[in-house]
């Protein structure tokens, strides 16, 4: 045998030998028509493991096959795929999915976005087309340098399809609606590897529904998404933490400003109110109430803004002042990647 032929017989042979130990019919990935870019890991082979990788470990997917794919056939040629050897699929973003019920997909594809991550801004600057699984950081990072931004969550990690698709929330909100909002047009693989493309002129059953439940209709390859101007007041923003000890009748007055302001619609224009009741390693991991306010103004102006927050004698303030961009930050909720 000839070196070169050896060496194609020892390939085949790992490759048989790898499908073997997922329980996979033998030859199978010989069916798939990838592009040359997109990549393939089975169980046990270098790279399952990163790819693999979530957010929330537990009641983790199992993935028997994972493809890494590289543009728009490629997902409905992975669909295909899966459909045809009867093995349960999912898309993944950013794996920063929560819901339990994916604990019980077992021995499945994983079909993986994020190599899907364009993003080209509209000739007249309306709107952003982006790739499915484009990151909400890369795109508020990638929309910034151009003067321009729009609603995407405030966590910089979750994948922007998947935040979009389920209504989304974020720091722009107040200003311009949710996330899904913004959505004008998707291109979709559907559960059959058909492609279509959703809007409001096309499918608009499945555009209304997929603005909010979006998630399991079908893989979204790229999606129209307004933007805006950065206004020249959206440049400085502030931002205010006041801890309290978590007493029931703390709870009810620390929320209850919030809850007084969406009552009488006096929430000031670009303001953001969140709460969350922890325990904490800056108090010996005591329970406390942590409340957020962010605003687009100087400190000098939140810190009038928050007063009645400062009457119900916190027990700590923290102030931040800077850009945009460095929100995140001051939430903690900053770079908490998985891709
Ligand atoms: C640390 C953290 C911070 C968060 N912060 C925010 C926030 O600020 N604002 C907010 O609104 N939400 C936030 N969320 C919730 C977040 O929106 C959801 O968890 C979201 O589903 C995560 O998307 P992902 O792509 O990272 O996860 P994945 O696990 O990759 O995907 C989640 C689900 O969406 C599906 N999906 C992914 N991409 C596509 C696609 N292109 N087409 C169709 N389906 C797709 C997947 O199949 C899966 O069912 C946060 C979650 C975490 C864990």
């Amino acid at each position: 045998m000839t070196p070169f032929r050896m060496l194609w017989a020892t390939l085949l042979a790992l490759v048989c030998a790898s499908e073997a130990s997922t329980n996979l019919p033998p030859n199978i990935l010989s069916q798939l028509k990838l592009s040359p870019n997109a990549r393939v890991h089975l169980r046990d082979e270098p790279g399952y493991a990163t790819a693999v990788k979530r957010w929330q470990y537990w009641r983790a997917p199992d993935f028997a096959i994972i493809i890494d794919v590289a543009n728009e056939n490629d997902v409905a040629e992975a669909v295909r795929f899966a459909n045809s050897h009867h093995i349960p699929f999912l898309a993944q973003s950013d794996a920063h999915g929560g819901t339990s019920a994916l604990g019980n997909l077992e021995d499945g594809v994983q079909i993986r976005l994020r190599g899907l991550n364009s993003m080209q801004v509209s000739e007249d600057g309306t709107y952003v087309t982006v790739g499915g699984g484009i990151k909400g950081v890369e795109l508020r990072d990638g929309l910034w340098k151009s003067n321009k931004w729009t609603v995407s969550g405030m966590c910089e990690c979750p994948g922007h399809l998947a935040v979009a698709l389920g209504g989304g929330v974020g720091i722009l909100q107040g200003r311009y609606g949710l996330a899904s909002d913004q959505i004008i047009a998707l291109n979709v693989v559907l559960g059959n590897g058909t492609v279509i493309s959703v809007s409001r002129h096309s499918h608009p059953d499945l555009f209304w529904a997929m603005r909010g439940a979006g998630q399991n209709f079908g893989i979204v390859t790229s999606m129209d998404y307004r933007i805006y101007d950065v206004p020249d007041d959206g440049k400085v923003w502030s931002h205010q933490v006041l801890t309290y000890e978590a007493t029931p009748a703390n709870v009810r007055k620390v929320f209850s400003i919030g809850k007084d302001m969406l009552k009488h619609d006096s929430q000031p224009h670009g303001m953001m109110i969140m709460g969350v009741i922890t325990s904490s390693p800056d108090f010996d991991g005591k329970v406390v109430i942590e409340q957020h306010v962010v605003h687009n103004s100087p400190s000098s102006t939140l810190h009038h803004l928050t007063q009645p927050y400062h009457v119900l004698s916190p027990l700590t303030i923290s102030s931040h002042q800077g850009t945009y961009l460095e929100i995140p930050r001051w939430f903690g909720v900053h770079d908490s990647s998985i891709a």
